[in-house]
């Protein structure tokens, strides 16, 4: 299946880019698949996927990662206030931290509950004003706040805007990353994660390369 192509390809750009083999995490995302394609991908033996919308996950995943042991489900998309709460429940990643209101509100819901999610601030290197993200000159105060508020930033996301090189963009988060001492790089999707391995991504959102086209009829 597709899922060993990628697999295999993931693992040539991490040595092309002199990087460790496995330095590059997959996630596979589900959102929108039919659910034979889901189980088919489990069943090969992958673990970590993606969603982007909250009931979709609440359907689908509790009774998955019953079936399927030690599976881990990182939220891509973009996260409602009023669904932080449930998001805490289903989610072992968020990568979609983008304002300071859901800051709070994690930040909140985080000490309550005693546990943190995986949390990757998404920043908008395009300054796209219908995208979400924190815009680029603006990142280094909000992950410095996200700090204080003992919510700890794992990594940065972004989405590059459609139909551009998506390099300059890739560069973009890595030294925004570099310079505030983030680790972690969500960045590159079907069309170019072999260029974000290159430029330094620990994470990989591949969904229609995995699962086929999305039909959203
Ligand atoms: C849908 C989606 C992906 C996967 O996109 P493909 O082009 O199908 O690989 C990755 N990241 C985000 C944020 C998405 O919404």
């Amino acid at each position: 299946m597709a899922l060993a192509e990628i697999s295999a390809r993931i693992a040539a750009a991490e040595r092309a880019a002199g990087r460790p083999e496995g330095a590059v995490t997959l996630i596979a995302v589900s959102k929108v698949q039919p659910l034979d394609r889901v189980v088919a991908v489990l069943e090969a033996g992958h673990r970590i996927f993606g969603e982007n919308y909250v009931q979709e996950a609440a359907g689908k995943w509790p009774s998955l990662r019953e079936r399927f042991a030690g599976t881990s489900v990182h939220m891509i998309g973009p996260l409602q206030t009023n669904k932080a709460k449930t998001a805490l429940e289903l989610f072992d990643a968020l990568h979609t931290l983008d304002r300071p209101s859901l800051a709070e509100k994690l930040a909140r819901l985080v000490q309550i509950r005693g546990t943190c999610p995986e949390l990757f601030v998404q920043v908008n290197t395009g300054a796209e004003p219908q995208k979400a993200g924190i815009l680029p000159d603006q990142a280094d105060d909000f992950i410095r706040a996200c700090a204080l508020m003992d919510l700890p930033v794992a990594g940065l996301m972004c989405i590059p805007p459609e139909g551009e090189d998506s390099a300059p963009h890739f560069r973009m988060l890595a030294a925004i990353a570099a310079r505030n001492g983030v680790a972690g790089l969500s960045m590159g999707m079907s069309g170019d994660f072999e260029s974000a391995i290159a430029h330094g991504a620990t994470h990989v959102r591949v969904g229609s390369a995995i699962f086929g086209a999305r039909s959203y009829a």
